[in-house]
């Protein structure tokens, strides 16, 4: 079980990156200062017919970084867009998508070795993916859809932290609430990709009539076990975020017009 936080806001920390004492948190959607379809912990203006205004957004940043004793100003934003790219931010980066304007490029992973550089990932349904190096200290935070998954961000992102001297056998990951394989059914050709990529992920997919329940807690953990990091270094927290309306906003219970939840880290 992983833990879970109150104070205002209800958040999640992983027990493994916890132990190794980085500061990060999973939000839920309960807190903030949104309302309606975006109530209430809300970290994206929506792409909806129904918008939340960006002064909200950013006051759910500024609780949020207040968490870490920072604020919205320290915050490095990913400019997501289904990539399986990963690039390392530092100082430069403080502020981008929050009070600074968004990368002009997608940016789904980010990487820093920047102390109080706080990364920021987005998701209602795709996966977000924290990792951190006790070592060298230095921590990541990454967006995965299914097509970030199949593109391998996960390797990605240990590629990009291997580039800081980082060990994979030294690297933790904590895998936070996503769609569940209860939940998310895929075609055919979801399936084609991941298997062209690799056989092994024939084991991520359920039978589901002419379809499939795909589980990208387990594909994310395959990519990253394939990528150095040992298997008792990733922890995943299990959680369905279409399966509890009360703590998750969920693409796929709500469409478009929804909230999106946020996950940090700091170093
Ligand atoms: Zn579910």
């Amino acid at each position: 079980m992983w833990n879970r936080h109150q104070n205002g806001e209800v958040w999640y920390t992983s027990p493994l990156l916890d132990s190794a004492g980085v500061r990060h948190l999973f939000a839920t959607r309960i807190g903030g200062v949104s309302e309606g379809c975006f109530g209430g912990w809300n970290f994206a203006a929506g792409v909806g017919n129904v918008t939340d205004s960006e002064q909200n957004v950013l006051a759910n940043y500024e609780i949020a970084a207040d968490k870490f004793g920072l604020h919205a100003s320290d915050v490095c934003r990913s400019y997501q867009a289904h990539t399986d790219f990963v690039m390392t931010v530092d100082d430069t980066h403080r502020g981008v998508g929050t009070v600074l304007p968004k990368f002009p490029f997608g940016v789904d992973g980010l990487v820093s070795a920047t102390e109080n550089l706080l990364l920021s990932v987005r998701s209602a349904d795709c996966v977000p993916i924290l990792l951190y190096d006790p070592v060298q200290k230095v921590c990541s935070a990454v967006h995965a859809g299914w097509r970030g998954t199949v593109g391998g961000i996960a390797a990605n992102a240990v590629l990009e932290m291997q580039k800081h001297g980082c060990k994979a056998a030294d690297i933790l990951a904590a895998i936070g609430p996503c769609i569940g394989v209860c939940c998310y059914e895929v075609g055919t050709e979801v399936y084609d990709a991941f298997l062209q990529v690799d056989a092994c992920f024939a084991s991520c997919f359920v039978p589901h009539g002419d379809r499939y329940l795909l589980d990208l807690t387990r594909a994310n953990t395959l990519f990253l076990t394939r990528a150095g990091v040992a298997e008792h270094h990733i922890d995943a927290c299990g959680m369905c975020t279409r399966c509890d309306e009360t703590e998750w906003f969920s693409h796929r219970r709500m469409g478009a017009n929804r909230g999106t939840m946020s996950a940090f880290i700091t170093v």
